[in-house]
């Protein structure tokens, strides 16, 4: 083999999944396609542990996961390499790479009531509540709560009170991000050190050959994520918000929404790939 081994990187909402109905059907060849030629992929996402191990069912998911926007990182056993890093969990090693949830919400609690700003997190309401935010059923909306490193909120304010607020987390060592639907706050970790922890440890784990690196998706969180790649796929956001300022010499930028950009992107970069344009 001469071809150099790939690895995807993908956001769930709004690249593999419909920004709206969560769909990825549209999606399914270039899954099928990845799976044939033995290239892992690695879901990236804002969700939850809890949310993925269930998202994975459905998608019939075997790589490590990325959750919580970089906080934690899921290696499921026999799909990477056999280091024991992190905490065993049920099938596989968990690693804990952000603040702890509970501190999150402390620092959040103070800065909301010493800073006046207005925001409403996901521990500040019932499932129910997260199911009308987000259209999620109500165990889904369960799922969406069970944080273990980082706060999804609703911003009421102005562009300077997200200023006062992201200026209070910084003080604290906590970073405040922008997904599709929500704000979030959490530790020092973004999706791209995830990536490039997780790309480090492929590199490791194929030694004799090189790795070329693939990222989809569709926000400003997943900023990080594609500037840490060889290969970045601008997924267009869903309408009415801006789409991604990405600069990168070998960037691939999807026509189509969601998870049939999902679909186009991959085929361009496997077609390259194929063709040996990536050796
Ligand atoms: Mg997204």
């Amino acid at each position: 083999m001469t071809h150099p081994r790939l690895v995807v990187f993908s956001d769930l909402d709004g690249t593999l999944l419909d920004h709206h109905s969560y769909d990825h059907a549209p999606a399914q060849p270039a899954l099928d396609a990845l799976r044939a030629r033995r290239i892992p992929l690695v879901l990236v996402t804002s969700k939850t542990r809890a949310e993925l191990l269930v998202l994975r069912e459905r998608l019939g998911h075997r790589g490590p996961f990325i959750v919580e926007n970089g906080g934690a990182i899921v290696i499921p056993e026999g799909a990477l390499d056999d280091r024991d890093e992190g905490e065993p969990v049920d099938g596989g090693r968990f690693l804990v790479r952000g603040t702890p949830y509970r501190r999150v919400r402390e620092v959040l609690e103070r800065l909301r009531a010493q800073l006046a700003v207005d925001l409403e997190g996901f521990g500040d309401v019932s499932d129910a509540e997260v199911a009308a935010w987000t259209g999620l059923p109500l165990e889904d909306a369960a799922r969406a709560r069970a944080r273990e490193t980082s706060e999804p909120f609703r911003f009421h304010g102005d562009d300077a009170a997200l200023a006062r607020l992201r200026e209070g987390l910084a003080a604290e060592g906590l970073t405040l991000t922008r997904g599709g639907r929500f704000h979030s706050a959490q530790g020092e970790v973004d999706k791209g050190a995830a990536v490039r922890y997780l790309l480090q440890r492929y590199r490791h784990a194929h030694a004799s050959g090189t790795v070329t690196s693939v990222a989809l998706g569709d926000s400003d969180n997943d900023l990080p994520m594609l500037r840490a790649v060889d290969i970045p796929i601008a997924i267009p956001p869903a309408s009415g918000r801006a789409p991604l300022a990405l600069d990168h010499p070998r960037r691939v930028v999807a026509a189509q929404a969601g998870p049939a950009g999902f679909r186009e992107g991959i085929e361009a970069v496997l077609a390259q790939w194929e063709a040996g344009a990536l050796d």
